[in-house]
């Protein structure tokens, strides 16, 4: 919960604790982000806080009631959040988010939805939730985060309160390439076993790896490298995600800028030579393509050879 920040980061604490017990929220929050590597726990912490039905009741905030529980589980309906679909945040994403808002009953006191990265709201994305940002209502709560908030577009924010957090000792530098995936696949889910989920990501790693040097002969040992790690539909979303953001970081080598996640090695080098950067969006487009279709319970053999053959370029 908020109070297990208190030390890590006392000022934004204490700002978000008074608004929450005063009932003094902003509609719009804008929270740079910073080397905080744990901003998205961060995050949903806040929002706990500010929906839990116990928060005034409970002197250190609740964490434990029935709605508590809900929003862990990720399927508290007042609660959204999104996600860049690719390299942006979509217009339509964020359409689809108003009309669900105007269309639902209010379940709870108030609504919350959060912007994982702020900074890849472009102008027409921007554009369609300025509105929703200006005249806000008093039960809506827009959390956005972003690394540096000089990356957002200025008319977003100069309609967010802005809070910086602070960023820690364990900074996102010193977490290795393995834990700052389980932050962004797994988030803090701590019932899951360190060892296979870091041999899990190795094989996913070693798989692109494999097949960026043998293309479509990859198709004739899915068995092997593929098929004995990741079986269930929770292991190929995470396997996708994992891979997006493996070619996320060969295309930041490609255009100079810094990595996220995977800091550039003799793979990355090789891989970015070897596509240009037009292949390089492709590929990561063809893989939240098919990302999305794992929800959809297809046939997971299928999926691997539509996968080869989308990074191809064959279909
Ligand atoms: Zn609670």
């Amino acid at each position: 919960m908020l109070d297990s920040y208190k030390n890590s980061q006392p000022i934004v604490y204490k700002i978000l604790k008074n608004a929450i017990l005063n009932d003094k929220c902003s509609h719009a929050y804008l929270i740079e982000t910073g080397g905080f590597y744990d901003s998205i726990n961060f995050t949903m912490s806040f929002v706990k806080s500010l929906l839990c039905p116990l928060k005034k009741l409970a002197k250190e905030n609740c964490g434990n009631c029935h709605q508590c529980e809900v929003i862990d589980s990720g399927n508290f309906p007042e609660i959204e959040i999104i996600k860049p679909d690719g390299l942006w945040v979509k217009k339509e994403q964020l359409q689809n988010l108003q009309k669900e808002f105007n269309t639902k009953a209010l379940i709870g006191n108030k609504r919350v939805y959060i912007i994982t990265k702020a900074d890849r709201l472009n102008k027409s994305s921007a554009n369609s939730i300025l509105k929703f940002l200006e005249e806000p209502d008093n039960n809506l709560v827009a959390i956005l985060l972003a690394d540096n908030i000089y990356n957002v577009l200025s008319t977003i924010r100069s309609r967010c309160q802005i809070l910086k957090l602070k960023s820690t000792d364990i900074s996102k530098e010193k977490l290795s390439t393995i834990e700052k995936l389980k932050q962004i696949t797994i988030g803090s889910n701590k019932e899951i076993d360190d060892e296979v989920v870091t041999n899990k990501i190795s094989k996913i790693i070693d798989f692109v790896n494999y097949y960026e040097k043998n293309h479509l002969n990859t198709m004739l040992y899915i068995g092997k490298l593929w098929n004995e790690y990741i079986t269930s539909k929770e292991e190929f979303e995470m396997a996708f995600e994992i891979m997006i953001n493996y070619y996320k970081d060969i295309l930041n080598y490609s255009l100079n800028k810094p990595s996220e996640i995977f800091t550039p090695n003799d793979d990355i080098k090789n891989i970015s030579k070897n596509n240009d950067i037009n292949e390089l969006c492709q590929k990561i487009n063809k893989l939240v393509e098919l990302k999305d279709l794992i929800k959809y319970n297809i046939n997971t053999n299928l999926l691997m050879d539509k996968l080869i053959m989308s990074l191809e370029g064959v279909v």
